[in-house]
């Protein structure tokens, strides 16, 4: 087990497109349990591949872990997921473990369709909708290079860039 390293905005690597996964091999497992140990120290809601400069359509998920008292957890893992259909509309705040001390609302659909590999190799649909619908439009746009700050307003964008540039300087000279 090992925690993994997670890119933050502005690293480049965070645009680019991963590519599907071929084959689920005890690398890959690895690679789970290392992510999720990675994701639940954060702690977060989600963590893609990508995150961790791993390029490949590979996300984990625990939307219970954090809320739930008894300390239960429900981590879902997402191989090659794909959105088939989508409906209605939700705006809510999002934050994300790349996105260094940020947090704004975002506008995603309501419901979606999904179709994803599991960690067993067999490809299953479902439906999601609110907050856990949020949440994996999150994590699947970032197998796709995109941020949730790709999806704010210009205005609030340039303001938080402005910010990031305020904490990286503070900690060069700190
Ligand atoms: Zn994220």
């Amino acid at each position: 087990m090992a925690l993994l390293p997670i890119l933050t905005y502005p690293n480049k690597r965070l645009r680019e497109t991963s590519k599907p996964v071929a084959e689920i091999t005890d690398e890959i497992r690895q690679l789970v349990k290392d992510m999720a140990e990675t994701m639940y120290d954060a702690p977060g809601v989600g963590l893609a591949a990508p995150q961790v400069v791993v390029l490949l359509r590979l996300a984990l998920v625990d939307v219970v872990a954090g809320y739930n008292e008894e300390g239960e957890r429900d981590l879902q893992v997402f191989i090659n997921p794909e959105i088939l259909e989508a409906e209605g509309e939700q705006v809510g705040e999002e934050g994300c473990l790349s996105v260094r001390e940020y947090a704004a609302p975002v506008k995603r659909a309501m419901r979606i369709k999904v179709r994803t590999m599991n960690l067993d190799g067999e490809t299953i649909e479902f439906e999601a909708e609110e907050f856990y619908a949020r949440v994996l439009q999150h994590e699947f746009d970032h197998l796709d290079g995109r941020l949730f700050i790709d999806r704010i307003s210009t205005l609030r964008r340039s303001l938080y860039k402005k910010k990031l540039k305020k904490i990286l300087a503070s900690e060069k000279n700190g």
